[in-house]
C-alpha cells in the first residue's frame, strides 16, 4: 500500500492556504523536513547563490517506491496527516502536502530517491511531469530545485538581496539543526560550508557548531519539571548576548514553535544580569502532552497556544532565575595565546640557560599547556562543576587602591580584580530600595525644613490622584496653594544627605506612571533611578575601609555581579592570564 495518501479536501481546505512558497527559505524548509519524515540520519543542503541558483538537498532516509516519487507531488497527497485530528497532535510533523506541489509549479525539480533497490528520477518543470526514468539504487531521496520562480516573475521580484535570503535560510537551519541533534546537517553555500553539525544527538555540541566554541563553553545547562512540563537546554551566560532575540528558540516536544510570551519571560528571567537592549542565547526544550497546546497552524510559521500558560512561564523564569543566581558571573578579561607568544617564551627560556653558561645541549623546553587553553569541552562527560554557596558567588575580596577615583583594585589567589565602585554602589542601592519599596513599612522621617513643589496644572491633578498612593509609601503630602504640594515626612529608607533629590525622583515617577501601571516594574525602575543618583561619584576617593565596607555590602547582594542596567560591577583578570600577559605562563624558573 502507498504511504502517501491523498488527504480529503475538508482538510486540505483546512490547511491555511495561501502563500506556501514564498522565499528560498520556504523551499529548503519545505525539503528539509520531508527529508525529517522520511526517518534520515543525515541531511545535506546545498546552495548556489543563496538558493536562487541552486537548492539540493540529499538525505539518507527511507525513500520513495515509484509511485509515490510520482504521487509526492500531487497537490492533497501527504503521507504525514493521515485524519483531522493529527493536525492538533503537535508529535506530527507535518501539515503539508501541497507545498511540493507549488514548489513544482514554479520551478524545475529533479527528483531521485530510492528505497534501496531501484532508484526513481522525476522531473518536473512548471508543474509537468517531463521525464520518470529508472536511476542508480542509492536509499535515500535527493531534491534538485532550479530556476525557482522563473514563471512568477512577482516572486522573484519578491525576493530580498541574496544576503537577506541566505541569512533566513541560515537561521532556519539553525533552529531545525537544534531540534535535532540527532541528525548531521550540512549547510553549503557556493561550496562554502556554513553549518556542520554530527549527529550524536549532543544539544551543547550543536549549539558549538552554531555558536562557536568559546559560547558553547559559557552555556549553563538547565533541567526542571512539575506536574505538566518537563524543560530542559541550555541558557548562555549574561555576558554572551545579541543584539536581536532570534537566539531565543523555544522546542515543544522537539519542535521549534513560537510563542512571545515564553520569549520574554526567558529574557526577562535575565533582568539586570544584562543590558535590556541585549538578548540572552537560548534552546530550551519543553516536554507536555500534546493536548496541552493548541497549535494555529499556517504552513509558514508555527504558532502555539498553551492550556496552562502561567504554570509554565513560572517554571520557565524560576529555573532560569535559580541558575543565574547560582553562577559566578565575573566576566573574565582573556588575552588569546598565538604563536608569537610561544616563540618569545621559548627565546626567553633559551636565555635563561645561556646566562647560566651551562655548556649542554639546549633542549627547547616543553611548555606546560596553560590551564585555560586546555579547556575544549569534553561533551560527553561534562563535569558538574559545584554551584558556589549564595553568598559566596562574589569570592571575598581585598581592596589595594583606587584608579581613576572610579576603579577599586583588589585582589585574592585567583586574581586581580577591578570594581566599578559607581556600579557597585548602585547595585547595593538597588537591591535595599527595591526591598524597602516591595516591603513597605509605615515608618516616616519628618522633614526639619517642609519640601514645597510647584508643579504645572496637569501634573497637580494627576499628583493629586496619587495622594494616597504616596502616603502608602511614607510621604505626608498635602495640598499647598495653587498648583503647589508639601511634603513634611518622608519614608526612612531614603538616603541621608540626598532626601530633597530623591523626594523629587519619587515625585515625578509617580506623575509619570504608565497607563497600564505594573507595580513591580515601578518599583524596578525607581530603585534603579534612585540607586544611580545615591551613587558614588566618580572622582570620589574612598579609604580602603570604606572599599571593604562597599565589598562587603556587594557580597550580599542577590546579584553582585551588575548594576541595575546590567553593567559589570566587577571585571577579573586571573593570576594565569596577568602571568600569560607578562610571557611567564609555564617558566616556574622566570620566577
Ligand atoms: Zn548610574
Ligand atoms: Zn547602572
Amino acid at each position: 500500500m502507498s504511504k502517501i495518501k491523498i488527504m480529503d479536501e475538508i482538510l486540505a481546505n483546512k490547511i491555511a492556504a495561501g502563500e506556501v512558497v514564498e522565499r528560498c527559505a520556504s523551499v529548503v524548509k519545505e525539503l528539509v523536513e520531508n527529508s525529517i519524515d522520511a526517518n534520515s540520519s543525515e541531511i545535506k543542503i546545498e546552495l548556489k547563490e543563496a538558493g536562487t541558483s541552486l537548492i539540493k538537498v540529499t538525505d539518507n532516509g527511507i525513500g520513495m517506491d515509484k509511485e509515490d516519487a510520482i504521487l509526492s507531488f500531487n497537490r492533497h497527497a501527504t503521507s504525514k496527516i493521515k485524519d483531522e485530528s493529527d493536525l492538533y497532535n503537535i508529535n506530527t510533523l507535518g501539515f503539508r502536502g501541497e507545498a511540493l506541489a507549488s514548489i513544482a509549479s514554479v520551478s524545475n525539480v529533479v527528483l531521485k530517491t530510492s528505497q534501496g533497490e531501484v532508484g526513481t528520477l522525476v522531473n518536473i518543470k512548471g508543474g509537468k511531469i517531463i521525464k520518470v526514468e529508472n536511476t542508480e539504487a542509492r536509499k535515500g531521496t535527493i531534491f534538485e530545485i532550479t530556476e525557482l520562480f522563473y514563471n512568477t516573475p512577482a516572486r522573484l521580484k519578491h525576493l530580498k538581496s541574496l544576503y537577506t535570503e541566505l541569512s533566513s535560510i541560515t537561521e532556519y537551519v539553525n533552529k531545525i539543526a537544534l531540534s535535532h541533534p540527532e541528525i548531521r546537517f550540512t549547510l553549503i553555500n557556493n561550496g562554502n560550508t556554513i553549518l556542520k553539525t554530527d549527529g550524536s544527538n549532543n544539544l551543547l555540541k550543536t549549539i558549538s557548531s552554531i555558536y562557536g566554541m568559546d559560547v558553547a563553553r559559557k552555556m549553563l545547562e538547565i533541567n526542571n519539571e512539575d506536574d505538566d512540563y518537563i524543560i530542559n537546554g541550555f541558557i548562555s551566560l549574561p555576558e554572551v548576548n545579541r543584539a536581536g532575540r532570534n537566539h531565543i528558540i523555544t522546542l515543544v516536544n522537539g519542535r521549534v514553535v513560537r510563542n512571545q510570551e515564553l520569549n520574554r519571560i526567558i529574557n526577562d528571567s535575565y533582568h539586570s544580569y544584562k543590558p535590556d537592549n541585549r538578548y540572552p542565547i537560548v534552546v530550551i526544550n519543553i516536554e507536555l502532552d500534546p493536548s496541552l497546546v493548541d497549535v494555529n497552524i499556517h504552513p509558514t510559521k508555527m504558532d502555539i497556544k498553551f492550556s496552562k500558560l502561567e504554570e509554565l512561564l513560572d517554571l520557565v523564569k524560576k529555573t532560569i532565575v535559580n541558575k543565574l543566581n547560582k553562577q559566578t558571573l565575573i566576566p573574565v578579561i582573556e588575552q588569546p595565546i598565538n604563536d608569537f607568544d610561544t616563540e618569545l617564551i621559548i627565546e626567553e627560556k633559551v636565555e635563561v640557560i645561556e646566562s647560566k653558561e651551562e655548556k649542554k645541549v639546549i633542549e627547547l623546553p616543553k611548555i606546560e599547556k596553560p590551564k585555560y587553553e586546555e579547556i575544549t569541552l569534553d561533551f560527553d562527560n561534562q563535569i558538574k562543576e559545584e554551584e558556589p554557596k549564595y553568598e559566596e558567588r562574589l569570592p571575598l575580596l581585598y581592596p589595594v587602591g583606587l584608579v581613576h577615583g572610579t576603579y577599586i583594585v583588589c585582589q585574592n589567589e585567583i586574581g586581580m580584580y577591578l570594581i566599578d565602585q559607581h556600579a557597585a554602589k548602585e547595585r547595593v542601592n538597588y537591591e535595599l530600595f527595591l526591598d524597602r519599596l516591595s516591603n513597605p513599612v509605615k515608618d516616616k522621617i519628618p522633614l526639619l525644613l517642609p519640601l514645597t513643589i510647584e508643579l504645572s496644572n496637569n501634573e497637580y491633578i494627576i499628583l493629586k490622584e496619587n495622594f494616597e498612593f504616596l502616603n502608602n509609601m511614607g510621604f505626608d503630602i498635602e495640598e499647598f496653594g495653587i498648583n503647589s504640594v508639601i511634603i513634611k515626612s518622608h519614608p526612612i529608607w531614603l538616603t541621608k544627605g540626598f532626601e530633597d533629590l530623591q523626594i523629587r525622583k519619587i515625585i515625578e515617577a509617580v506623575i509619570n506612571k504608565e497607563k497600564n501601571f505594573d507595580l513591580s516594574k515601578f518599583n524596578d525602575h525607581l530603585s534603579a533611578t534612585l540607586a544611580c543618583k545615591a551613587s558614588i561619584k566618580a572622582n570620589t576617593n574612598l579609604s580602603i575601609n570604606e572599599m571593604e565596607e562597599l565589598i562587603n555590602d556587594l557580597r550580599k547582594c542577590h546579584n553582585p555581579f551588575n548594576c541595575p542596567h546590567g553593567r559589570p560591577t566587577v571585571i577579573t583578570f586571573t593570576k594565569y592570564e596577568l602571568e600569560k600577559m607578562f610571557k611567564r605562563s609555564g617558566f616556574e624558573s622566570l620566577k
